[in-house]
């Protein structure tokens, strides 16, 4: 607590300060103090200045009189007696003026020449526009340019529409109703109204979207989906940090799942019991290593026995994208009590994103736990490649042609079926559980004719945490090294990963990095760095001195792209180095939009940097970083791109899903046919919105046209936009 003797008086607190600056070579100015009382020997005593002294000021020379010499010196007011102007001439000047005003509001050479410099600035933007290549010549009479320049109109009339009336949050006086959001605002509270009235998010949902270059391996599936399989698994165990007796134990526990021999694990291990041994990190202590395992089955069984598990008994099926269509139930699942809580603990909710209390390492932590639960639901043999498949799955039905993947591999072995520990899966036998997968769904496409769906399968980028220790850093590049000899084609890069604003940052492990990038040139190993960079506000690489942001070594270690770079346009200097260029390719952004929100870079897609790092010419890709955790998917972000900026449209897009192929780690040849199969589904697309959409779009074009000076009442636009709908939605598309 501050006491009165630690409070300095201000002359003391300067004298300080003066000292501290002085003794760091800083010139100290003369500041300007009000107390005129001090001594001699006092430091801070006043110095008279030429406008202090009013006789001196007399003295002084003054070429403007009536002027301040300076600004930030008080206004001479001029006396009557000083002014030569009569009030008559005064009149005379001001109506010489008026007249001259009056006089220019008609000269038409004035507005014509603005006109044109406005003119040759709008094009010459629209010339050097960082989407030009994906537009059409303005003279190309080719019916797909026309096609495609129709969609384009048709969605930006239907997301103009969407902002002012399916979102409703139009300029007024009046507080804006309960049913009232804001286009382009907080994802997750939009999110409903996203998924269910929104014609744009139905249309980015068609979009082909090229390459999905930034996704955490263990986060592509909703959780829903990894509980189901966890439900056949009779040795899958739970524990936590502590006993599960209350409420409050719910919500401040963390959990994990493993694969374990039963043989092993002490039976009769109970989290409900306030003798449960799973207390904070006991469970690294060997003495604890069995004692803290519940059978998940046992312990769905015994948490229904609680009384807080009313609170998450299911009364309607939860509706899952990711449900095998041969269910009984297409799409629907009923999850147990302890499988809602445990979804709770993983998926991010509204308030964990958006409370007010909540702040950035709050959040991070929020996360982190949810990454840790994930882990054991998905890091198992018999999942592994059942996970695979259903991931392609997922980005066909999202239109993502390929994936390069982030697995951790810090962790050296998964599970087997059994939990025995001598029964254990490598990292390279993890790699060819994930090659056999992909191969068997290409055997599963190709059957079907739709292999040019999912044509190159998917690669691997290697994963590390940044938070782990030189030597262990050390191991994990050789690691890194060894896979790639020994999977070629499947490893792509090398990430460091975890939150920037914590400890090391990526200089840390300088020597390292430089050692690797080395043995890749004399050995000639393709393992580009793919770094997360500029994924914070702070941007000091968790050191506190912002020289540590990881972006600069993202540059200097030659990254061929990195992800988020949130934080890059902080640093003019590196943004030339990520430009795309006649000579060079530049260093590609993986951008992750809601995922930024909801770790609170920003407040929504509105406040992303987005639109400025495309406009700087650097180039960017579209990407879901973490889904089960988020609750978004590849058609969420595209959507986001949409409506985050007025200046995106379906020419955007295509520029940003063309440069996920380029970006990509695939081959010269499988880029070029890459562009073949995505040109191909364009113009599908293109077709298909027109085909769709345009009926809509004229009605929504003629509904907010001023009608007679005024707007349609926006109830009428409303069922205008539902008629129309519902005539889409009964119509035969191609
Ligand atoms: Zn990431």
């Amino acid at each position: 607590m501050r006491t009165d003797s630690d409070s300095k008086t201000s002359s003391e607190s300067q004298k300080t300060r003066s000292g501290l600056l002085a003794k760091c070579g800083f010139i100290i100015p003369t500041f300007f103090v009000r107390d005129r009382d001090g001594s001699p020997e006092d430091p801070n005593r006043p110095v008279m200045t030429v406008a202090d002294s009013p006789k001196k000021r007399k003295r002084a020379p003054s070429p403007t009189r009536g002027i301040p010499l300076h600004t930030g010196e008080p206004k001479v007011i001029n006396t009557a007696s000083d002014n030569m102007t009569s009030e008559a001439e005064l009149q005379a000047k001001v109506a010489t003026a008026l007249a001259v005003f009056d006089a220019a509001l008609d000269d038409r050479r004035a507005n014509k020449t603005y006109d044109g410099e406005r003119e040759r600035i709008l094009r010459t933007e629209e010339e050097d526009a960082w989407d030009r290549e994906s537009k059409p010549k303005s003279t190309s009479r080719s019916e797909d340019d026309r096609i495609e320049k129709c969609a384009a109109t048709i969605i930006r009339v239907i997301r103009e529409y969407e902002r002012n009336v399916v979102f409703g949050n139009l300029p007024s006086e009046k507080l804006p109703g309960s049913d009232t959001l804001d286009m382009g605002g907080q994802f997750l509270t939009n999110k409903d109204r996203i998924d269910n009235e929104s014609k744009v998010y139905e249309i980015a949902k068609m979009v082909p979207k090229g390459a999905l270059l930034h996704l955490h391996f263990n986060a592509e599936l909703h959780p829903e989906r990894l509980l189901e399989q966890a439900r056949e698994m009779e040795n899958m165990y739970i524990r936590s940090i502590q006993p599960l007796l209350t409420q409050q134990d719910l919500d401040e526990t963390e959990t994990v799942f493993n694969v374990l021999d039963p043989s092993k694990v002490e039976p009769n291990v109970n989290i409900f019991s306030a003798t449960y041994p799973g207390q904070g990190d006991n469970w690294k202590k060997e003495e604890f290593k069995w004692k803290v395992w519940m059978p998940w089955s046992e312990f769905q069984t015994k948490f229904e026995e609680q009384a807080f598990s009313e609170k998450y008994k299911q009364q309607e099926p939860t509706i899952v994208q990711e449900v095998p269509h041969s269910c009984a139930e297409p799409g629907q699942m009923s999850l147990s009590p302890a499988e809602n809580w445990l979804k709770s603990k993983m998926v991010l909710s509204l308030d964990e994103a958006y409370g007010p209390a909540q702040t950035v390492n709050g959040v991070w932590a929020r996360f982190n736990q949810a990454t840790r639960c994930f882990k054991g639901l998905l890091n198992y043999e018999k999942v592994y490649k059942w996970y695979i498949s259903k991931a392609i799955d997922r980005m066909i039905e999202e239109k993502v042609m390929y994936a390069e993947l982030r697995p951790m591999l810090l962790d050296k072995f998964i599970p087997s079926n059994s939990g025995r520990e001598e029964e254990q899966i490598d990292n390279a036998a993890q790699m060819r559980l994930i090659i056999d997968g992909v191969q068997a769904k290409q055997v599963e496409l190709k059957k079907r004719d739709e292999l040019h769906k999912f044509p190159f399968g998917l690669k691997i980028i290697y994963c590390t945490p940044r938070s782990i220790p030189i030597m262990k850093m050390r191991q994990e590049m050789k690691d890194c090294i060894k896979l790639k000899m020994q999977f070629p084609e499947l490893i792509c890069g090398f990430d460091l990963v975890g939150a920037e604003d914590r400890p090391f940052h990526i200089g840390y492990f300088k020597n390292e990095l430089l050692a690797f990038r080395k043995t890749c040139e004399e050995l000639n190993l393709d393992i580009p760095f793919m770094f997360h960079a500029g994924e914070t506000l702070l941007d000091t690489g968790g050191s506190g001195d912002p020289q540590n942001s990881n972006l600069y070594e993202a540059v200097l270690l030659n990254s061929k792209r990195i992800g988020h770079g949130f934080s890059l346009m902080k640093h003019p200097h590196l943004v030339e180095k990520f430009k795309k260029t006649a000579t060079s390719p530049g260093i590609c952004i993986e951008l992750c939009p809601i995922s930024n929100e909801l770790l609170h870079l920003c407040r929504n897609v509105k406040e992303h940097p987005f639109p400025e790092l495309l406009a700087a010419g650097i180039p960017c890709t579209v990407n879901s970083d973490n889904p089960s955790l988020f609750s978004n998917s590849m058609s969420h972000e595209f959507y986001q791109i949409m409506v985050g900026a007025p200046t995106m449209s379906l020419y955007s897009w295509k520029q940003l899903a063309r440069w996920s192929i380029d970006y990509s780690c695939l081959t010269k040849k499988e880029k070029a046919e890459g562009h073949a199969i995505f040109t191909r589904s364009w113009k599908h697309f293109c077709r298909d919105v027109v085909d769709r959409y345009s009926g809509l779009a004229d009605e929504l074009a003629l509904a907010l046209q001023p009608n007679g000076g005024n707007r349609l009442e926006i109830p009428e636009v409303k069922e205008a936009y539902r008629q129309a709908a519902e005539r889409i939605e009964t119509r035969e598309i191609l």
